[in-house]
């Protein structure tokens, strides 16, 4: 069998196509499928009365560009780092607001996406990771840091940390980046706080030149 996709030696593919078949002929008469069990989750930010599926719409290959894929022109590595609340040699973090619960993002300095990071550069991104959720999970009223990496909108690498307020077990698991969009923002006051001590914290642990 010859191969055009996939990596050398292996016959691995996902199936768009079919995937997308499979999706229609599941679908009900309005092309819509069923509203699933996620919307039975007491996490779940919506009721399921009234809840309606879009159509699944054709794949677009080859994808549109995402925003500042090409070094030259990026936003990102254009910014200056005042922009950023934290940064070191490599690595800076933002922390903009207005937010509705605590969210940072971790930038590499040098222009690139996950998959370019070679073996160190995933080894200290993976001690970055580890020192800005110690740094977030310390501040009073935060019950959980989540981590995630998207990566569907910009080109260069950014991962979010999201604080789940304490208790706010209803906003736990993948649905919270849905509850932000719904909560009200946070007082600069206390948001400014929070990024204080989460900069106090990284500096700490900084290594000494
Ligand atoms: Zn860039």
């Amino acid at each position: 069998m010859t191969h055009t996709t996939g990596s050398p030696g292996t016959d691995a593919a996902l199936d768009v196509t079919a995937l997308v078949a499979r999706a229609r002929a599941a679908a009900g008469p309005d092309g819509r499928a069923t509203v699933g069990d996620i919307a039975g989750w007491e996490t779940f930010p919506f009721e399921r009365e009234g809840l309606r599926l879009r159509v699944l719409e054709d794949p677009v290959v080859p994808e549109p560009p995402r925003s500042d894929e090409d070094a030259a022109t990026c936003r990102r590595c254009a910014l200056p780092d005042e922009r950023f609340a934290w940064t070191d040699d490599t690595w800076r973090l933002s922390a903009g607001g207005p937010v509705s619960v605590p969210t940072l993002i971790l930038d590499p300095r040098a222009h690139g996406d996950l998959g370019d990071l070679d073996d160190a550069g995933a080894a200290d991104l993976g001690r970055m990771i580890v020192r800005i959720e110690r740094a977030l999970a310390a501040v009073p009223g935060v019950g959980r840091v989540h981590v995630h990496r998207w990566g569907d909108g910009n080109g260069h690498l950014h991962i979010f940390f999201f604080a789940r307020p304490e208790g706010l077990i209803q906003l736990r698991g993948l649905v919270m980046p849905l509850w932000t969009h719904h909560l009200p923002a946070l007082p600069d006051d206390e948001w400014d706080a929070i990024v204080a001590s989460v900069v106090i914290a990284l500096d700490a642990g900084r290594t000494p030149a």
